[in-house]
């Protein structure tokens, strides 16, 4: 038979990830899906991250920003190229 004993299990609090939002106008998004349309996704990611990697270990360090597809869009991709950037376009089915 098995014998059980009441214990106190205290309460915790967890961070958990909840969704973004935009570091320009502050809009909120769910998850990572900017998108509220159910058969669309719009996910936007900029970051720069650099790593060491050594026979005993590593570090890396990472610098991100988080933009809404307006944001980058509107506002990101028209700076980057009023500096002589050009900015890639892709499209793919499936
Ligand atoms: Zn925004």
């Amino acid at each position: 038979m098995k014998r059980y004993k009441t214990v106190t299990v205290p309460k915790t609090k967890q961070e958990r990830f909840a969704g973004l939002r935009c570091d320009m106008c502050k809009v909120t998004c769910e998850g990572e899906d900017w998108s509220s349309e159910r058969f669309k996704e719009e996910e936007v990611k900029i970051y720069y991250r650099s790593s060491e990697t050594y026979p005993e270990g590593g570090e890396a360090k990472m610098h991100s920003v988080h933009l809404c597809p307006k944001c980058f869009m509107n506002k990101l991709v028209p700076w980057l190229e009023n500096q002589g950037a050009v900015v890639a376009f892709e499209e793919w089915d499936w």
